[in-house]
């Protein structure tokens, strides 16, 4: 992208505005220690940060789920945001915003951490599968979510290791990505993306009781889909209907809205992208630049 230039890259560290190269967090910080901590991404596009306030509002979620206090208002978390993305000159771009419990002696007890960590970054990034739209393969994996019981996956904490592991098999198996069933062998998500599948005119996608993220691109999607007249159901989803569907697309921030063509080897529905995956996508696109669906960078 045009906006990646020679700037300096800056990032927001607990108050301060830092180069990126001076942006640093404690070796003690219990994000890194433990994993503990909870994060967002967010995407910009041409000045317009999409669905900002919902994101903010996943993450404030987030930390109450696990008991870390926002040193900031939400207001001014996105003021944050909004200066991050100005002093890095982008309007189109992929913001983090990660919160962890802080720096502190070693041991889990998150008493030992006065002060949370907050880091705002921003750079430009291309969507996860690349720019043109095309289908991707991907396989099932062997590894199940995290069950709600264990580490509820509608929270969206620093521990990835479930699926990072899943893109680890899906790389070793040389597709793009993995699909990850819950606990009971339903389909719940991608390592990093929600799931739907389309099978005569109906869509279908996982309900979020069934241990996924609630993904607001997700959210977009089943907005568009109703909009657009199709009937859209949350419930479990069997692997066979995956395989047998007509059109399967995951949605993310990352990777926006991308067909699966072929899933452990089964050809879906014809192996092309298909035309419901299509009209959703064109819409998605005249969303993402509605100043309605987001804040303005200004
Ligand atoms: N599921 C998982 C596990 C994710 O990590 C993500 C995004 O990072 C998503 C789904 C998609 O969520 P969103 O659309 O809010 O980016």
């Amino acid at each position: 992208m045009s906006e990646t230039k020679s700037l300096s890259i800056y990032a927001y560290v607990n108050g301060r505005y830092l180069e990126k190269d001076k942006a640093s967090v404690s070796i003690y910080d219990h994000g890194f220690l433990y994993g503990d901590g909870v994060y967002e991404a967010i995407r910009a596009y041409d000045g317009i940060v999409f669905k900002l306030q919902e994101h903010i509002d996943r993450l404030c979620e987030s930390a109450k789920s696990v008991k870390i206090e926002l040193s900031v208002t939400k207001d001014e978390l996105t003021g944050i945001v909004i200066e991050v993305l100005k002093k890095n000159q982008l309007k189109n771009g992929y913001v983090r915003i990660v919160l962890s419990r802080g720096a502190g002696k070693m041991g889990v007890d998150p008493r030992n951490c006065p002060e949370p960590t907050l880091v705002v970054m921003a750079e430009p990034r291309e969507p996860l599968f690349g720019k043109e739209v095309k289908g991707i393969a991907a396989m099932l994996s062997s590894l199940r979510r995290t069950p709600s019981w264990a580490l509820d996956p509608r929270i969206k904490t620093l521990n990835y290791l479930n699926n990072v592991l899943a893109k680890i098999e899906a790389i070793e198996a040389g597709v793009e990505e993995a699909i990850m069933l819950n606990e009971q062998g339903y389909v719940a998500e991608t390592s990093t993306e929600n799931i739907f599948v389309v099978k005569r005119g109906v869509i279908a996608t996982p309900h979020t009781s069934l241990g996924i993220l609630k993904g607001i691109t997700r959210d977009v999607v089943i907005g568009i889909a109703k909009e657009l007249g199709y009937p859209l159901e949350e419930r479990e989803l069997t692997v066979h209907e995956l395989y047998n569907a007509d059109e399967v697309f995951v949605t993310g921030t990352a990777a926006e809205i991308v067909p699966i063509v072929k899933i452990s080897g089964r050809i879906i529905g014809d192996g092309k992208v298909g035309p419901v995956f299509s009209r959703i996508i064109a819409r998605f696109r005249e969303l993402t630049h509605s100043p309605t669906e987001g804040v303005a960078i200004g």
